[in-house]
């Protein structure tokens, strides 16, 4: 029986699995650290596809999802801001020369993109937006039924809006875009300006703050911490109306660690779409919801390109 093998590597975690043909359930799956002080990750990408080959089936291919920016028609990893020796790195025809299997390699938000719409909630749609919003803040776009990719594949890119002039500096050193705002890193440093300006707060500034502890002190009813997520909710919402008035999309899919601050996320990004969006038609048949693939959204992704009818869901990638 064929197997696919696909791997996402994160800023934090490495991770690979195998699926046997047609199903979603992995055989094997291994999770690792992405950091390895004696490795290069180019071994540890190696390492991590052996320990998930199957002994008895024959590999049909394996699907990458990778930071980018990236070039996928070639994948070649153009540059990662968290793998400083991976610039213009042909990522695609090393592992491929290796493994003597065909290799893709996609953005690891688009992928998740398309991971979400063939197997998550996103399924059934035909215009679909998916943004990620964890330490930075990814994307993915499918509009009649194709991953949105641009010229050299580096479109999408729906963090690095700006929506806020003169606002604060972004990780990619441009200022004010949306990322360095409404993503998990950008609130966990609001917090921590306003704590040290005299706000007060369960929330101290001498341990690490996190938006993973701001959710949690939002939902136990700190008022700094509820003010926090209703600050990127707004701009988040405010951000989605205008992507909504780009794209006219069925359903917004929000995931990364930040989505699973709830309502308190939610709420305010609703909101905040109604009152910038021009006109009520946009609304109409519009769902905003929480990502379906929770961790294994990039290995889902993968999956999922590596199993596309590649004609009508990357035309240019063969
Ligand atoms: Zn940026």
């Amino acid at each position: 029986m064929l197997t696919h093998i696909a791997v996402d590597i994160g800023g934090t975690k490495l991770r690979a699995a195998s699926y046997p043909y047609d199903t979603t359930e992995p055989t094997k799956v291994t999770r690792v650290q992405t950091q390895h002080a004696d490795r290069t990750l180019l071994e540890r990408v190696v390492e991590i596809i052996t320990s998930v080959w199957p002994e008895n089936e024959q590999v049909a291919g394996i699907a990458i999802a990778a930071p980018g920016p990236l070039n996928p028609f070639e994948g070649v990893i153009l540059s990662a801001p968290n793998i400083p020796e991976w610039v213009n790195f042909p990522l695609r025809q090393i592992i491929q020369d290796h493994f003597q299997v065909p290799v893709l390699v996609g953005n690891d938000a688009n992928l998740a993109a398309l991971g979400e719409w063939k197997f998550g909630a996103g399924q059934g749609h035909h215009h679909l937006i998916y943004l990620t919003v964890s330490t930075g803040i990814g994307s993915g776009i499918i509009i009649d039924d194709k991953l949105l990719l641009g010229e050299i594949g580096i479109a999408a890119e729906l963090g690095h809006v700006t929506v806020l002039r003169d606002g604060p500096q972004c990780s990619c050193g441009k200022f004010g875009h949306l990322e360095a705002i409404a993503s998990g890193t950008a609130i966990a440093k609001w917090v921590e300006k306003e704590i040290a300006q005299g706000a007060s707060s369960v929330l101290s500034i001498n341990t690490q703050i996190t938006a993973r502890k701001i959710a949690e002190a939002a939902n136990a009813g700190d008022s700094l911490s509820i003010k926090a997520l209703m600050r990127a909710g707004t701009f988040l919402g405010q951000a989605i109306a205008d992507y909504v008035h780009i794209f006219n999309p069925t359903i917004v899919i929000i995931g990364g660690g930040v989505s699973r601050s709830g309502n308190l996320l939610f709420i305010p990004i609703e909101q905040a779409l109604q009152n910038a969006i021009f006109d009520p038609h946009y609304l109409d048949n519009l769902k905003i919801v929480p990502a379906a693939l929770g961790d294994d959204a990039g290995l889902l992704g993968a999956l999922a390109l590596i199993r596309s009818d590649r004609s009508s869901i990357i035309s240019k990638l063969e």
